[in-house]
């Protein structure tokens, strides 16, 4: 925070320029004083007023000074994080031209024989008949692919404009039919509809394809007809096509949609609409959260268990968390959705904090996917899957069924050994073995990203005879190819879809049926559903039954949950197989036999008995450096200033589960309290004397609040 002269008022959250040194920087006002600390002779004067009207209300400027407090972070990152990118470069607060999308008259005449086999392209025409949508919303539905066929048949094409104000939507709101709500569903609507006023938070607890979407649909409804916005958050790569063309198909009107490759520009389009009261529905990623709303009316958090809600670096905040704060600030409703709901969450629910509706049944007369637990102690191995479990594959191939496996590295194998004298290739930045990606023949670090090609030798030794240790994904594909020579394969994770179009693309053809193999990793289990697919294979899931970080079992627990909900339908009842080592974990018993709820609820009495989250609250600090001594001292320094506030308990300096990553070696120290207050008061008093210490040069320090990642 700093004091500058201004000859006039200006409003709160309006952005200036200022002389900062030899330079000039934007700045963000946050208040008027009538003196200042500052000798009168020393102050400058503000050089320009960006804005006639604030950037920044006055919600948002109470949320982040929340959030500068709440993370321990300067409040000037908190109000940058709040604007959208243009804006904190100084440009106009009114968007530029957006690009958009309308039928032709030629596509207005167009009837559903002039697309053969092209069912995205037919899709797409239909959802054209909605009206005119920007490009941006539609790249959320549709790939790059489809928009170009239909502009290149003539049926549809682009134009440019300003983005609409149209304050009109409620009116011009057209509602699709839909279908009779289920008793929990009807529930946990009605409850929904009785609270549209005023803050209330609540947890929406469903198994996969219950209708939580469906819920979302109709709670939502009398908002939007009392001409009130609401606001959906959705986890980063959980945006799906469906998502978008449901809410747009539902309601008739224009949707706001704010995804990973939009243009500044397309980005402060939605923005400035959203800040109008022009857009009723805003669907968007972990900072939508900061999307100015004139007429706020709802929040919704899609699958709020979801990791990509916190922010893992600079400003660590938590966009559930956020979600909460904003909604009480602005006097409206929350609502968080999920099949698999974060501790934290499930807590508040079950304490009676947040209203709480259970969606037991899947809609329609969808069956739950089966789990069970496949024993491969002493089994052979052939590209990590047993025998068994070919077996099972083939007979649900031969079905015309689709497979899905389930590998948690990318790559081809996690470790290239010398098979002469067990030297293994390493990062020396980061001290783990290398990633071998068989296709590119190169080593890959997947730590710090840096790469190499293999090398013909072996360092120590000489020879030049590899093996490769543990399966990626990339070796996985090429051992299917060999034990199901007659089925095509994908594979999908972050190597193959790079881009979003790309995994779209991918998607559709494996819902085509033009593969009835499937290996990816995490992002299978977000958002996307896989009607064809009947059997799920995890191959390995003993990683996470003992692991260092005590989310790890959540963790699993969740991910495995998610698998079985994307796959099987109505008439293809599915199955999922968990390959491990310790086939009588208790962890494992539990979730294959009673599900997650079960298991969420048991794993909340055991954080209770340790004391941990949500039953606690940590901070992690964490520190960096090239000499690992330097890290230890500082946190141990830091620890002795810390401990000096009651009610803290301190667990390390501990080197982090990885210990060195380029070239810097990573200390961490977790702080954890029966109450935030403590603290809260502890880093309040602490922080600046810690930026004091000789040490805190020398090494690269930062602090987690409500730390979801120990890595
Ligand atoms: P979730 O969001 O929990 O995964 P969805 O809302 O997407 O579930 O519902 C899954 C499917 O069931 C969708 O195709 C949806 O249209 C359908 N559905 C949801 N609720 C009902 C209902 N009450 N009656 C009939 N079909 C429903
Ligand atoms: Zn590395």
């Amino acid at each position: 925070m700093f004091d500058y002269l201004s000859e006039q008022p200006i409003a709160d959250g309006c952005r200036v320029l200022v002389p900062f040194g030899p330079r000039t920087l934007l700045g963000i006002v946050i208040g008027q004083v009538e003196r200042s600390d500052i000798q009168q002779t020393k102050l400058k004067p503000i050089q320009e007023v960006l804005d006639h009207q604030p950037v920044l209300d006055a919600t948002q400027l109470t949320l982040c000074r929340w959030l500068s407090q709440y993370y321990q972070h300067p409040l000037g990152e908190a109000l940058q994080t709040a604007l959208p990118v243009a804006l904190r470069k100084g440009e106009q607060a009114t968007p530029k031209e957006i690009t958009w999308l309308r039928l032709t008259e030629q596509g207005e005449a167009a009837d559903d024989n002039a697309f053969g086999r092209a069912k995205k392209q037919q899709q797409l025409w239909h959802a054209m008949f909605d009206g005119e949508v920007s490009q941006s919303t539609l790249t959320a539905s549709f790939s790059r692919t489809v928009i170009d066929g239909l502009i290149k048949k003539g049926l549809i094409e682009t134009f440019e404009q300003a983005p609409k104000l149209n304050l009109n939507w409620t009116r011009e709101m057209v509602l699709a039919t839909r279908p009779v709500a289920s008793v929990e569903q009807a529930v946990a609507i009605s409850a929904l509809h009785q609270r549209q006023q005023g803050f209330s938070c609540s947890l929406l607890e469903g198994v996969t394809g219950s209708g939580k979407t469906e819920v979302y649909l109709q709670a939502i409804e009398p908002i939007l007809q009392a001409g009130r916005q609401v606001l959906i958050l959705v986890p980063e790569i959980g945006l799906t096509p469906q998502t978008v063309a449901r809410f747009r198909h539902r309601f008739g009107i224009e949707i706001g949609v704010l995804h990973s490759n939009l243009t500044d520009n397309e980005r402060l389009a939605v923005w400035q609409q959203a800040r109008e009261g022009a857009l009723g529905i805003i669907i968007g990623t972990r900072s939508a959260i900061f999307t100015p709303m004139a007429k706020p009316g709802m929040i919704i958090v899609d699958e709020e268990h979801d990791n990509s809600y916190k922010q893992q670096d600079g400003l660590r905040y938590h966009a559930r968390d956020l979600a909460v704060m904003r909604a009480r600030e602005e006097h409206i409703p929350l609502l968080l959705g999920t099949a698999t709901p974060s501790l934290e969450s499930l807590n508040n629910a079950l304490s009676g904090r947040y209203l709480h509706f259970q969606l037991h049944q899947r809609a329609g007369s969808a069956v739950h996917t089966r789990q069970q637990v496949l024993d491969i102690r002493n089994q052979r191995l052939q590209f990590g899957l047993a025998n068994a479990m070919i077996e099972r594959m083939e007979w649900h191939l031969r079905q015309g069924n689709q497979v899905m496996l389930f590998v948690n590295r990318r790559g081809y194998a996690p470790a290239l050994i010398c098979h002469q004298c067990g030297h293994v290739e390493e990062c020396r930045r980061c001290e783990r073995s290398y990633t071998l990606h068989h296709q590119q023949q190169r080593l890959q670090c997947h730590h710090c990203g840096s790469s190499k090609g293999v090398p013909h030798t072996c360092h120590d030794c000489g020879a030049s005879q590899w093996m490769t240790s543990g399966v990626g994904t990339e070796q996985l594909e090429k051992g299917l190819s060999e034990l199901f020579p007659h089925y095509a394969s994908v594979r999908i994770d972050s190597d193959s879809a790079r881009g979003k179009t790309k995994l779209q693309d991918l998607l559709d053809k494996v819902n085509r049926n033009q593969y009835q193999l499937l290996i990816g990793t995490q992002i299978l289990s977000k958002g996307h559903h896989f009607p064809h697919v009947t059997l799920v294979v995890i191959l390995d899931v003993d990683g996470a039954l003992y692991s260092g970080d005590f989310r790890a079992a959540e963790h699993l627990c969740q991910l495995v949950t998610q698998l079985a909900g994307r796959a099987g339908r109505a008439e293809k009842a599915g199955e999922m197989w968990l390959q491990t080592h310790h086939p009588e974990h208790p962890l494992l018993q539990d979730l294959v036999h009673n599900g997650y709820a079960h298991f969420a609820r048991h794993c909340l009495m055991e954080r209770k008995h340790a004391g941990l989250p949500p039953y606690s609250y940590q901070v992690l600090v964490r520190a960096e450096a090239p000499q690992a001594q330097h890290g230890f001292e500082f946190l141990y320094q830091a620890r002795q200033l810390l401990m000096q506030t009651a009610g803290i308990q301190a667990i390390g300096p501990l080197p982090a589960l990885m210990e060195k990553r380029q070239g810097r070696y990573r200390m961490q120290l977790v702080l954890q309290s029966q109450q935030r207050r403590h603290l809260q008061q502890a880093l309040q008093r602490v922080l600046p004397e810690l930026e004091n210490l000789p040490l805190a040069r020398k090494v690269r320090w930062s602090v987690d609040v409500d730390p979801q990642d120990f890595s």
